[in-house]
């Protein structure tokens, strides 16, 4: 099955680094400017009247309006399609505007979805308070058995929701049995792939329909701008995506585009560091007597590391992991010991970062959870900084 191979390496096709660089600019129809221009114009006005009549045909060759489509933000559009080994790219104002907008087009009244149950928790509430006023059903499915995604679909299951590795507990989802079934039965496959970015993971390689991104987190790279992606290969779905997101109005503003361009310069180091440093603290603290569990999908004993080493190339800065010691006190004392690493929501920026939660908040109800999850963002700062502190903050 072609859907079920390993995605070809993402680091080595088309050398990755150099299309970060050049793909998607023309630099001399900028003036020959090394960065794009940022077109901070909301309208753009056409030569004539002929070209004013063609507006709305495919690939007229004018913008329009921003809210449809921007010169810098397409540059960005061009680079990341690519990246992700699509044919088209939307980008947005924030990563929950490029999943609601993308939800949003494929559901209806009586539609019902399947979605990983670790999901971004501000995803869960979408489904759960928001699509469920319109009588939009969602089931929720731990990531670890493919198959029960497959019992969960009904005859009006439309999208399987999908983050590989999940926010919290870091499962990995063997793809290959859901996209085979989703394909035969006609239901879209959506996938988070902020963790991994395209660096590391290509989801439309392995059967995905649409790839989505909080481009906030590694694509930017910097926290200093919010934006979303939705990556595809399919016209139909590329039509109703941008039809909704154009409706819907959570467009990317063209100065987010143009740092978002000048983040993914840098994306291949950076991603390769945030890899070294989370690998060695999660080393560490696998080995380490107050530490009970280690969510991280690179650990050989971690449940899915071989599902892991399948779909992924690389992993990301981000995990999980649980004290022995599963008091408040404790997870406090812990963070407030650390010296490098900030409280703070997000990742993906340079900074490093911890945020703790109850797990009974954060997820749908599941046996198989601790009460109390600490989560990791290992950023750009030297790696024996980081693991130095991680190390003092758990002594007692
Ligand atoms: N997806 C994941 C996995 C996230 O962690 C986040 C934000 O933290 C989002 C989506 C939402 O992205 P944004 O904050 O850009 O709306």
């Amino acid at each position: 099955m072609e859907h079920a191979a390993r995605s070809s390496d993402p680091r080595q096709s088309g050398d990755f680094a150099t299309l970060c660089q050049h793909y998607g600019e023309h630099r001399l129809a900028h003036g020959g400017g090394a960065a794009p221009p940022i077109y901070q114009s909301s309208l753009f006005v056409f030569p004539d009247a002929e070209a004013w009549a063609a507006r709305d045909r495919p690939n007229a060759p004018h913008f329009m309006y921003t809210r449809r489509a921007n010169p810098t933000t397409a540059i960005l559009e061009a680079k990341l399609a690519r990246l992700e080994n699509g044919t088209w790219c939307r980008c947005f104002a924030s990563g929950m505007g490029a999943i609601t907008t993308a939800l949003g087009a494929l559901l209806s009244a009586d539609t019902h979805v399947v979605v990983v149950n670790d999901c971004y928790s501000p995803t869960r509430t979408y489904l759960t308070t928001y699509l469920a006023r319109f009588g939009v059903t969602t089931t929720f499915v731990r990531g670890t058995d493919p198959l029960a995604f497959v019992d969960a679909l009904r005859d009006e299951t439309r999208a399987i929701y999908l983050e590989s590795p999940t926010t919290g507990r870091m499962d990995v989802i063997d793809l290959a049995p859901i996209v085979a079934t989703a394909r035969q039965r006609g239901i879209v496959t959506l996938f988070d792939n902020s963790w991994a970015t395209p660096y590391f993971q290509r989801p439309l390689e392995l059967g995905i329909d649409l790839v989505l991104h909080s481009a906030t987190k590694y694509i930017g790279g910097h926290s200093d701008t919010v934006g979303g992606v939705v990556v595809g290969r399919d016209e139909m779905l590329r039509q109703k995506i941008n039809a909704e997101g154009e409706l819907l109005g959570a467009s990317a503003d063209p100065f987010a585009a143009w740092l978002l361009i000048r983040g993914l310069r840098t994306l291949p180091l950076r991603m390769e560091q945030h890899q070294k440093t989370g690998l060695a603290i999660a080393r560490l603290l696998a080995e380490h007597p107050a530490v009970s569990r280690v969510y991280h999908p690179g650990l050989p004993t971690y449940a899915n590391h071989a599902i892991a080493r399948k779909q992924l190339h690389g992993y990301g800065g981000l995990f999980a992991f649980t004290l022995r010691d599963q008091s408040q006190a404790a997870v406090h004392r812990f963070m407030d010991r650390l010296r490098v690493f900030s409280i703070g929501v997000s990742w993906g920026g340079f900074e490093s970062l911890v945020v703790a939660g109850d797990a009974s908040e954060l997820f749908a109800p599941d046996p198989d959870q601790p009460q109390w999850i600490i989560r990791l963002h290992c950023g750009l700062e030297a790696t024996e900084d980081l693991v130095n502190d991680v190390r003092q903050a758990l002594e007692e």
